[in-house]
Protein backbone atom coordinates (compact mmCIF):
# COMPACT_ATOMS: atom_id res chain seq x y z
CA UNK A 1 0.00 0.00 0.00
CA UNK A 2 1.68 2.73 -1.49
CA UNK A 3 -0.12 5.50 -0.44
CA UNK A 4 0.22 4.12 3.24
CA UNK A 5 3.56 3.90 3.50
CA UNK A 6 4.72 6.49 1.79
CA UNK A 7 2.45 9.15 3.14
CA UNK A 8 0.38 8.42 5.87
CA UNK A 9 3.05 6.43 8.01
CA UNK A 10 5.98 9.20 7.25
CA UNK A 11 3.11 12.17 8.11
CA UNK A 12 2.27 10.23 11.86
CA UNK A 13 6.23 9.88 12.24
CA UNK A 14 6.58 13.45 11.55
CA UNK A 15 3.88 14.65 14.49
CA UNK A 16 4.95 11.92 17.20
CA UNK A 17 8.92 13.16 16.86
CA UNK A 18 7.43 16.80 17.04
CA UNK A 19 5.60 16.04 20.66
CA UNK A 20 9.03 13.98 21.37
CA UNK A 21 10.83 17.17 19.82
CA UNK A 22 12.75 14.81 18.06
CA UNK A 23 14.59 15.88 14.80
CA UNK A 24 13.48 19.16 15.25
CA UNK A 25 16.04 21.89 14.83
CA UNK A 26 16.43 24.30 17.50
CA UNK A 27 15.88 27.16 16.12
CA UNK A 28 13.23 26.62 14.38
CA UNK A 29 10.24 27.45 17.41
CA UNK A 30 11.75 29.44 20.57
CA UNK A 31 9.47 30.10 23.81
CA UNK A 32 9.59 33.29 24.85
CA UNK A 33 10.89 34.03 27.90
CA UNK A 34 8.09 36.83 28.72
CA UNK A 35 4.79 34.84 28.18
CA UNK A 36 6.19 31.46 26.97
CA UNK A 37 4.27 31.62 24.13
CA UNK A 38 6.14 29.72 21.06
CA UNK A 39 7.18 31.67 18.48
CA UNK A 40 8.60 30.44 14.85
CA UNK A 41 11.79 31.79 13.37
CA UNK A 42 9.98 33.10 10.41
CA UNK A 43 7.43 34.77 12.94
CA UNK A 44 10.42 36.31 15.29
CA UNK A 45 12.39 37.49 12.25
CA UNK A 46 8.86 39.76 10.87
CA UNK A 47 8.91 41.14 13.87
CA UNK A 48 12.59 42.24 14.99
CA UNK A 49 12.70 39.31 17.59
CA UNK A 50 10.13 40.94 19.28
CA UNK A 51 7.12 38.66 21.00
CA UNK A 52 4.14 39.83 19.12
CA UNK A 53 2.20 38.72 22.17
CA UNK A 54 3.93 40.27 24.92
CA UNK A 55 6.76 42.65 23.72
CA UNK A 56 9.00 40.70 25.37
CA UNK A 57 12.97 41.58 23.35
CA UNK A 58 14.32 38.52 22.81
CA UNK A 59 17.95 38.28 21.85
CA UNK A 60 18.63 38.96 18.11
CA UNK A 61 21.59 38.41 15.48
CA UNK A 62 24.41 41.31 15.15
CA UNK A 63 23.66 41.29 11.79
CA UNK A 64 19.90 41.68 11.53
CA UNK A 65 20.59 44.35 14.18
CA UNK A 66 23.02 45.83 12.07
CA UNK A 67 20.79 45.49 8.67
CA UNK A 68 17.73 46.86 11.20
CA UNK A 69 19.64 50.08 11.98
CA UNK A 70 21.53 51.17 9.21
CA UNK A 71 19.77 53.22 6.18
CA UNK A 72 18.33 49.90 3.59
CA UNK A 73 20.24 47.49 5.61
CA UNK A 74 23.29 48.60 3.66
CA UNK A 75 26.64 48.44 5.55
CA UNK A 76 30.12 47.30 5.41
CA UNK A 77 31.97 45.44 7.86
CA UNK A 78 35.55 46.78 9.04
CA UNK A 79 38.42 45.04 9.18
CA UNK A 80 39.33 43.98 12.62
CA UNK A 81 42.97 43.51 13.72
CA UNK A 82 43.48 39.51 14.44
CA UNK A 83 42.46 38.39 17.36
CA UNK A 84 45.91 37.88 19.65
CA UNK A 85 44.92 34.38 20.48
CA UNK A 86 44.84 32.76 24.18
CA UNK A 87 47.61 35.03 25.50
CA UNK A 88 47.32 33.12 28.85
CA UNK A 89 47.37 28.94 27.36
CA UNK A 90 44.59 29.17 29.48
CA UNK A 91 42.73 25.87 30.39
CA UNK A 92 39.55 24.72 32.44
CA UNK A 93 38.03 21.81 31.96
CA UNK A 94 38.30 23.17 28.01
CA UNK A 95 41.16 24.75 26.44
CA UNK A 96 40.36 28.11 25.73
CA UNK A 97 41.41 28.07 22.26
CA UNK A 98 38.99 25.28 21.35
CA UNK A 99 36.56 27.20 23.06
CA UNK A 100 37.37 30.13 20.87
CA UNK A 101 37.28 27.52 17.80
CA UNK A 102 34.38 26.39 18.94
CA UNK A 103 32.70 29.56 19.15
CA UNK A 104 33.92 30.67 15.71
CA UNK A 105 32.35 27.46 13.47
CA UNK A 106 29.07 28.25 15.67
CA UNK A 107 28.91 32.45 14.66
CA UNK A 108 31.32 32.89 11.60
CA UNK A 109 33.14 35.14 13.45
CA UNK A 110 36.77 36.20 15.04
CA UNK A 111 35.98 37.27 17.81
CA UNK A 112 32.33 38.68 19.73
CA UNK A 113 32.43 42.00 18.49
CA UNK A 114 31.45 43.80 14.97
CA UNK A 115 32.50 47.07 13.60
CA UNK A 116 30.51 48.61 10.58
CA UNK A 117 29.77 51.87 9.16
CA UNK A 118 26.86 53.08 6.78
CA UNK A 119 24.27 55.37 6.60
CA UNK A 120 21.70 56.27 9.57
CA UNK A 121 19.39 59.07 8.49
CA UNK A 122 21.54 59.61 5.29
CA UNK A 123 24.46 60.39 7.52
CA UNK A 124 27.51 58.14 7.96
CA UNK A 125 28.04 56.49 11.59
CA UNK A 126 29.65 53.96 12.57
CA UNK A 127 28.64 50.97 14.96
CA UNK A 128 30.25 48.47 17.09
CA UNK A 129 28.16 45.84 17.93
CA UNK A 130 28.67 42.48 20.99
CA UNK A 131 27.45 39.16 19.53
CA UNK A 132 26.56 37.88 22.91
CA UNK A 133 26.23 34.34 21.03
CA UNK A 134 30.17 34.32 20.38
CA UNK A 135 31.10 33.23 24.38
CA UNK A 136 28.62 35.69 25.89
CA UNK A 137 30.13 38.59 24.35
CA UNK A 138 32.55 38.25 26.82
CA UNK A 139 35.63 41.27 26.77
CA UNK A 140 38.85 39.77 25.86
CA UNK A 141 41.57 41.53 24.24
CA UNK A 142 39.87 41.47 20.50
CA UNK A 143 36.59 43.17 21.62
CA UNK A 144 38.84 45.77 23.06
CA UNK A 145 40.60 45.76 19.38
CA UNK A 146 37.25 46.12 18.06
CA UNK A 147 36.20 48.98 19.76
CA UNK A 148 40.02 51.01 19.30
CA UNK A 149 39.27 50.45 15.48
CA UNK A 150 35.59 51.74 15.80
CA UNK A 151 36.17 54.87 17.76
CA UNK A 152 39.24 55.65 15.13
CA UNK A 153 37.32 54.65 12.09
CA UNK A 154 34.56 56.87 13.50
CA UNK A 155 36.88 59.63 13.97
CA UNK A 156 38.37 59.28 10.36
CA UNK A 157 35.17 59.82 9.22
CA UNK A 158 33.64 62.46 11.06
CA UNK A 159 30.96 60.29 12.31
CA UNK A 160 29.18 59.81 15.66
CA UNK A 161 29.78 55.98 17.17
CA UNK A 162 27.39 53.65 18.18
CA UNK A 163 28.09 50.71 20.76
CA UNK A 164 25.11 48.31 21.04
CA UNK A 165 26.64 46.35 23.92
CA UNK A 166 25.13 42.53 24.89
CA UNK A 167 27.46 41.10 27.26
CA UNK A 168 28.46 38.78 30.52
CA UNK A 169 31.72 41.05 31.03
CA UNK A 170 35.57 40.53 30.74
CA UNK A 171 36.86 37.53 29.52
CA UNK A 172 37.92 35.34 32.59
CA UNK A 173 40.41 33.09 30.05
CA UNK A 174 42.11 36.29 29.92
CA UNK A 175 42.78 37.14 32.95
CA UNK A 176 44.23 40.28 33.87
CA UNK A 177 44.14 40.98 29.51
CA UNK A 178 40.89 41.31 29.52
CA UNK A 179 40.77 43.69 32.71
CA UNK A 180 43.02 45.95 31.24
CA UNK A 181 40.10 46.18 28.08
CA UNK A 182 38.07 48.08 30.50
CA UNK A 183 40.45 51.55 30.46
CA UNK A 184 41.20 50.69 27.07
CA UNK A 185 37.33 50.93 25.77
CA UNK A 186 37.38 53.87 28.23
CA UNK A 187 40.46 55.84 25.96
CA UNK A 188 38.74 54.37 22.78
CA UNK A 189 35.53 56.36 22.66
CA UNK A 190 37.17 59.07 24.96
CA UNK A 191 38.83 59.62 21.82
CA UNK A 192 35.65 59.93 20.28
CA UNK A 193 34.49 62.92 22.61
CA UNK A 194 37.79 64.52 22.35
CA UNK A 195 36.67 64.96 18.50
CA UNK A 196 33.46 66.21 19.61
CA UNK A 197 31.78 63.38 18.11
CA UNK A 198 28.17 61.69 19.42
CA UNK A 199 28.84 58.47 21.33
CA UNK A 200 25.38 56.75 21.53
CA UNK A 201 25.38 53.41 23.46
CA UNK A 202 22.29 50.82 22.81
CA UNK A 203 22.25 48.76 25.87
CA UNK A 204 20.84 45.26 25.12
CA UNK A 205 20.06 42.49 27.22
CA UNK A 206 21.84 42.10 28.88
CA UNK A 207 24.68 44.05 29.80
CA UNK A 208 26.77 43.00 33.06
CA UNK A 209 29.79 42.72 34.68
CA UNK A 210 33.23 45.39 33.33
CA UNK A 211 31.33 45.79 30.14
CA UNK A 212 28.32 47.70 31.82
CA UNK A 213 31.90 48.89 34.15
CA UNK A 214 33.25 50.91 31.50
CA UNK A 215 32.44 52.22 28.11
CA UNK A 216 29.22 51.09 27.97
CA UNK A 217 27.83 53.34 30.55
CA UNK A 218 29.88 56.45 29.31
CA UNK A 219 27.64 57.44 26.10
CA UNK A 220 26.33 60.76 25.50
CA UNK A 221 23.40 59.46 25.48
CA UNK A 222 22.49 56.04 27.27
CA UNK A 223 19.23 54.07 25.44
CA UNK A 224 18.03 50.55 26.51
CA UNK A 225 16.34 48.71 24.90
CA UNK A 226 12.86 47.58 27.07
CA UNK A 227 13.25 44.94 29.85
CA UNK A 228 16.89 44.75 29.36
CA UNK A 229 18.80 43.53 32.08
CA UNK A 230 21.79 46.25 32.85
CA UNK A 231 24.01 45.97 35.99
CA UNK A 232 27.33 44.93 37.16
CA UNK A 233 27.18 42.44 39.84
CA UNK A 234 23.74 40.15 39.22
CA UNK A 235 20.86 40.23 42.17
CA UNK A 236 21.82 37.46 44.39
CA UNK A 237 25.43 38.54 44.44
CA UNK A 238 23.89 41.69 45.45
CA UNK A 239 21.12 40.52 48.12
CA UNK A 240 23.39 37.79 49.64
CA UNK A 241 26.30 41.00 50.13
CA UNK A 242 23.97 43.78 51.28
CA UNK A 243 21.39 41.06 53.11
CA UNK A 244 18.36 42.98 51.78
CA UNK A 245 15.79 42.53 49.63
CA UNK A 246 16.05 44.10 46.28
CA UNK A 247 12.99 46.15 44.58
CA UNK A 248 11.32 44.47 41.76
CA UNK A 249 12.44 45.50 38.33
CA UNK A 250 15.66 46.13 40.03
CA UNK A 251 18.72 46.29 37.00
CA UNK A 252 16.12 46.90 34.01
CA UNK A 253 16.32 49.12 31.85
CA UNK A 254 12.93 51.27 32.65
CA UNK A 255 14.13 51.07 36.74
CA UNK A 256 17.42 52.30 35.04
CA UNK A 257 15.40 55.28 33.54
CA UNK A 258 14.09 55.61 36.34
CA UNK A 259 16.68 56.50 38.50
CA UNK A 260 18.79 57.98 35.81
CA UNK A 261 21.14 55.66 34.79
CA UNK A 262 19.53 55.74 31.27
CA UNK A 263 18.51 58.56 29.40
CA UNK A 264 15.88 56.47 26.50
CA UNK A 265 14.07 53.09 26.69
CA UNK A 266 13.12 52.72 23.09
CA UNK A 267 10.93 49.72 22.34
CA UNK A 268 13.22 47.94 19.03
CA UNK A 269 11.19 48.74 15.97
CA UNK A 270 11.70 52.47 17.12
CA UNK A 271 15.35 52.28 17.46
CA UNK A 272 16.39 53.18 13.76
CA UNK A 273 14.35 56.38 13.63
CA UNK A 274 15.21 57.32 16.89
CA UNK A 275 18.72 56.98 16.05
CA UNK A 276 18.76 59.27 12.95
CA UNK A 277 16.56 61.59 14.57
CA UNK A 278 19.08 61.89 17.59
CA UNK A 279 21.98 62.00 15.21
CA UNK A 280 20.79 64.84 13.11
CA UNK A 281 20.31 66.84 16.35
CA UNK A 282 23.99 66.35 17.89
CA UNK A 283 25.26 66.67 13.90
CA UNK A 284 23.65 69.38 12.62
CA UNK A 285 21.35 70.73 15.39
CA UNK A 286 18.76 69.34 14.02
CA UNK A 287 19.26 70.96 10.50
CA UNK A 288 18.37 68.52 7.01
CA UNK A 289 21.36 68.31 5.04
CA UNK A 290 23.95 66.50 6.02
CA UNK A 291 27.66 68.08 7.09
CA UNK A 292 31.05 66.27 7.95
CA UNK A 293 32.42 67.80 10.36
CA UNK A 294 35.74 66.13 11.29
CA UNK A 295 36.19 67.26 14.63
CA UNK A 296 36.02 70.96 13.89
CA UNK A 297 34.69 72.76 16.74
CA UNK A 298 32.78 76.23 14.85
CA UNK A 299 30.40 76.87 17.81
CA UNK A 300 27.74 74.31 16.75
CA UNK A 301 28.88 70.91 16.37
CA UNK A 302 27.79 68.02 18.81
CA UNK A 303 28.41 68.66 22.60
CA UNK A 304 28.49 65.88 24.95
CA UNK A 305 25.60 66.11 26.74
CA UNK A 306 25.96 64.06 29.61
CA UNK A 307 29.99 62.90 30.67
CA UNK A 308 32.35 65.38 32.30
CA UNK A 309 35.42 64.57 30.01
CA UNK A 310 37.58 65.64 32.22
CA UNK A 311 37.17 63.82 35.41
CA UNK A 312 37.84 60.41 33.14
CA UNK A 313 40.78 61.62 30.93
CA UNK A 314 42.92 60.02 32.90
CA UNK A 315 41.49 56.66 33.51
ZN1 LIG B 1 5.95 36.76 24.80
Amino acid sequence: MNWITNFVRPKIKALADMAGKKDVPDNLWQKCPGCSAMLHHQELQKHLHVCHHCGHHLRMDVMDRLAMLFDGGAYQLAELPKPAYDPLKFKDRKKYVDRLKDAQSTTGRKDAVAVAQGKIGGRTAVIAALDFSFMGGSMGAAVGDGLVAGSRLAVTLGAPFIVIPASGGARMQEGMLSLMQMPRSVIAVEQVKEARLPYIVILTDPTTGGVSASFAMLGDIQIAEPGAQIGFAGRRVIQETIRASLPDGFQTAEYLRDHGMVDLVVPRGELAAKLASLIGLLMDGGAAKPVSRRGKTNGSTALPVKTPREDEAGA
